[in-house]
């Protein structure tokens, strides 16, 4: 294979998306497997809607994803030396000419065109102007563009796209398109071939919403005398309704700061969103990054639309569930130090948690997480559902209360009574608490559960989680004793 050289050249109009950023990490993957570069391109001629916070959220979701990049980033103002070079250089190698229509006279033909069902587009009325009528015109102070010429030629324009397969389109349902604007400044589509010819891409990886550009762009790199890149144009990501997702109709959850935000793994997004049209040809879901960079492969990117099975305001489903699921796979089984750097951080923010406890609890935290990491979703559940581990202040959640506490109002003697007879245990851990436990049960002649759940809410505000008497041993005897101690609290009227 030739040198790989990929870019991801984001316009910097809004934040990162999980479409934008699924078009990095396929870069990104295809960059790596081949040895290749990815350099990154500010896309930022737009100067309207192009601002210095887009591009900040944009280099952030990409190194929050670990997606690292060679080269750049480039802004593509800093070369409209080159792409004005660029239309130049067509102008007079006669692969482009100055047209002097109106918008009025462009409005007037079109609807002339659309009444009487003729093609819509340019008709080339400027295109057969003598250099004398130019010099005229110009003379005259008229506000001109510059006009691709698109030759004059039968058949079909084609190119082979990795993905799709060959492309054609007539050269006779093409019109002669705008590449420099009235005030000078050249058009995207220029600006963006002129920056991959001289950025020396190899392979233009996007998704299929370029598709109409590309054609056309076939035809500047064929008229500027440049070889072309291989095309591979990616599905587009659809909601359930099939409809293109963006954050003015889906809201946050389609943007990755979204992601980072709930404490989702930076890497399982990426194992998410190369799955999103992208098969590896067996079941495996999850996958490492060595592994995806050696089985990615551009054909087997689908060729139809991928669906972003998110259901909005629906909080057990508020992403994709697979999503959800490929996460949870992460936060149980990864390394459960990178884990606990990650909760340390989100702790801390909460003011839960200081970098010095590591010295004297680094043990202690280690075990609480990998005890507790078994049912959690993202790393916003250490905060809110794992809060009681970490503080003394956390909420009890309703279901728990009433199935477990006001259901049983002698509770709020018999949990202090357990608390005395824990305090007075000389050794402190599950199977003596247990022991104690249980022997109070059998005292008070109640089934041991009704002990049991009720410490489980006391003590972590929760219906479910860990095995109760774990959970006692990790929040240790003095605050187990303390949290029991006095329940009155929990009951209303008190
Ligand atoms: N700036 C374009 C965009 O953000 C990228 C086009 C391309 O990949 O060529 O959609």
């Amino acid at each position: 294979m030739v040198d790989v050289r990929v870019r991801f050249p984001p316009s910097p109009t809004g934040y990162l998306h999980i479409g934008g950023a699924r078009t990095a990490l396929v870069n990104w993957l295809f960059a790596k497997k081949h040895n290749g570069k990815l350099i990154l391109r500010i896309e930022d001629t737009d100067t309207e809607r192009s601002t210095q916070e887009s591009i900040a959220g944009i280099i952030d979701g990409l190194k929050w994803l670990d997606l690292d990049w060679d080269e750049g980033p480039y802004f593509q103002t800093e070369f409209e030396e080159d792409h004005v070079k660029a239309a130049q250089q067509l102008l007079t190698e006669g692969h482009a000419y100055k047209c002097f229509c109106t918008k009025e006279e462009l409005d007037q033909k079109r609807e002339h065109a659309m009444a009487n069902k003729l093609q819509v587009g340019y008709d080339g009325t400027c295109r057969h102007l003598s250099p004398e009528e130019v010099a005229t015109k110009e003379a005259q102070g008229l506000p001109y563009v510059i006009r691709f010429k698109v030759p004059e030629r039968t058949g079909t324009l084609f190119y082979d796209d990795e993905v799709l397969g060959r492309i054609e389109r007539k050269y006779s349902e093409m019109e002669d398109f705008v590449i420099v604007r009235s005030n000078g400044k050249p058009l995207y589509l220029l600006c963006n071939v002129v920056d991959d010819i001289r950025d020396r891409i190899s392979h233009v990886i996007r998704g299929q919403d370029h598709m109409t550009n590309t054609t056309r762009q076939v035809l500047l790199y064929e008229a500027l005398g440049s070889p072309l890149p291989v095309f591979a144009h990616m599905p587009l990501t659809l909601d359930l309704q099939k409809r293109k997702i963006s954050k003015r109709s889906h809201g946050e959850v389609v943007a990755v700061q979204f992601y980072e935000d709930k404490g989702f793994i930076p890497w399982a997004l990426c194992n998410f969103l190369c799955l999103l049209g992208w098969n590896p040809g067996t079941d495996q879901e999850i996958f490492s990054r060595e592994e995806l960079i050696e089985t990615f492969t551009l054909n087997r990117i689908s060729k139809v639309n991928s669906v972003f099975n998110f259901r909005p305001g629906d909080p057990k489903f508020f992403t994709d569930p697979k999503l959800i699921s490929i996460n949870e796979v992460y936060l149980r089984t990864m390394d459960i130090e990178e884990l606990a750097a990650m909760v340390a951080k989100r702790l801390e923010a909460e003011g839960l948690w200081k970098e010095e406890y590591f010295a004297e609890n680094k043990q202690w935290f280690l075990q609480t997480l990998d005890m507790i990491r078994e049912r959690f979703h993202t790393l916003e559940d250490f905060t809110t559902t794992g809060r009681a581990y970490f503080s003394d202040e956390y909420a009890v959640e309703e279901k728990p209360l009433k199935k477990n506490i006001l259901k049983y109002p002698d509770l709020v003697t018999w949990m202090p009574m357990l608390a005395d007879r824990l305090r007075s245990l000389d050794e402190f851990d599950k199977e003596t608490a247990e022991a104690a436990t249980r022997s109070l049960a059998t005292e008070l002649d109640i089934k041991p559960g009704i002990l049991i759940n009720g410490m489980r809410t006391v003590l972590t505000g929760q219906l479910a989680g860990p095995s109760m008497f774990d959970i006692v041993e990790t929040l240790g005897k003095e605050t187990v004793v303390k949290r029991m101690e006095d329940i009155s609290h929990l009951y209303p009227n008190n």
